[in-house]
C-alpha cells in the first residue's frame, strides 16, 4: 500500500486535494476511521474509504451504500488515498483527475471482524462494522471475478458492498433521505456555489425532489458560506491599509 498511484494521477499545483504524508504506522486495528465522500465527477459516485496501515483503502460505489441486505452495491476498488483526504470537501478543477464536487457524506469508525485485514483483502471478503453518523451496523465487501473499467482505461477489481442483516438494516433510502454533508450540512450544489464549482453539474447529484422544494421556497436554501479569503471585500476599507486608519 502506497500513495504512488494516487500522486501520479494528480497535479498538486492545480488541485487543492492533499498530497499526503508518508503513511503512519499504527500497530493495532483499533479506532480505525472510515469516510464516505460523495463525488460528482464524470459520474456521481460515493468514495468509500477504510483506514488501514496509515492509508485509506478506497472503493468507488456508483449508487452509494444501501441499508437493504437484499441489495448488493457495486464497489470498484480504486487507488489508496492519504488519510488527509478524509478532510477534503470542495472542488477538484474540471480538467483534473476526478474533476467535480466532493462532499464528506459520512464518517466514523470501522471495526474489521477479522483483525488481519491483509488476509481479508487477499481473500476478497472483508466483514466489518461501521459506527458512523449515517451508517451503522455490520457490512461486508466481497470481491467478484469481474473487473470494472477504471476512469483512465485501466480495469479495477469489482467488489460488492452489502449490508448484513441486523438492527440497522432497513428499506429506507439513506442516500436519498440524508443527502447533506456531515461536515458542513451542505448539498453538492451549495458546495459548488461556495467553492466556485459547476453548480449545474453538482446539482445533478442532489435529490431532485429536494431541489424542487428549495426552488419553491428559496428561504430554505442555506446562505452562502463566507470564510477566510473568500469573504466579501468591503470597498470602504483601504486595501493593505492599517486597520482603523481610514
Ligand atoms: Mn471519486
Amino acid at each position: 500500500m502506497a500513495l504512488e498511484e494516487y500522486r501520479r494521477k494528480r497535479r498538486f499545483g492545480v488541485t487543492s486535494e492533499p498530497k499526503g504524508r508518508k503513511p503512519a504506522e499504527r500497530k493495532r486495528a483499533k479506532n480505525l476511521v472510515y469516510v464516505i465522500q460523495k463525488h460528482r465527477a464524470t459520474a456521481l459516485h460515493y468514495d468509500f474509504r477504510l483506514e488501514w496501515k496509515g492509508v485509506m483503502l478506497s472503493w468507488a460505489v456508483p449508487k452509494g451504500p444501501s441499508l437493504d441486505p437484499s441489495i448488493k452495491r457495486l464497489a470498484m476498488q480504486v487507488e489508496d488515498h492519504p488519510m488527509e483526504y478524509n478532510a477534503f470537501e470542495g472542488i477538484i478543477p474540471e480538467a483534473e483527475y476526478g474533476g467535480g464536487t466532493v462532499m464528506i457524506w459520512d464518517r466514523g469508525y470501522w471495526m474489521p471482524a477479522d483483525p488481519d485485514v491483509d488476509a481479508a483483502l487477499k481473500k476478497g471478503e472483508i466483514k466489518f462494522a461501521l459506527l458512523g453518523e449515517k451508517l451503522e451496523g455490520e457490512w461486508v465487501l466481497v470481491r467478484t471475478s469481474g473487473r470494472g473499467r477504471g476512469s483512465q482505461g485501466g480495469s479495477k477489481p469489482a467488489w460488492l458492498l452489502i449490508k448484513h442483516k441486523d438492527a440497522y438494516a432497513s428499506k429506507r433510502d439513506v442516500a436519498e433521505e440524508e443527502p447533506r454533508s456531515v461536515e458542513s450540512n451542505r448539498l453538492l450544489v451549495e458546495i459548488a456555489r461556495d467553492e466556485g464549482g459547476n453548480m449545474q453539474k453538482a446539482a445533478d447529484g442532489d435529490p431532485p425532489a429536494l431541489l424542487r422544494r428549495m426552488i419553491a421556497d428559496p428561504k430554505s436554501i442555506a446562505p452562502a458560506k463566507t470564510r477566510g479569503k473568500k469573504k466579501v471585500w468591503h470597498s470602504n476599507r483601504p486595501r493593505g491599509g492599517a486597520r482603523g486608519m481610514a
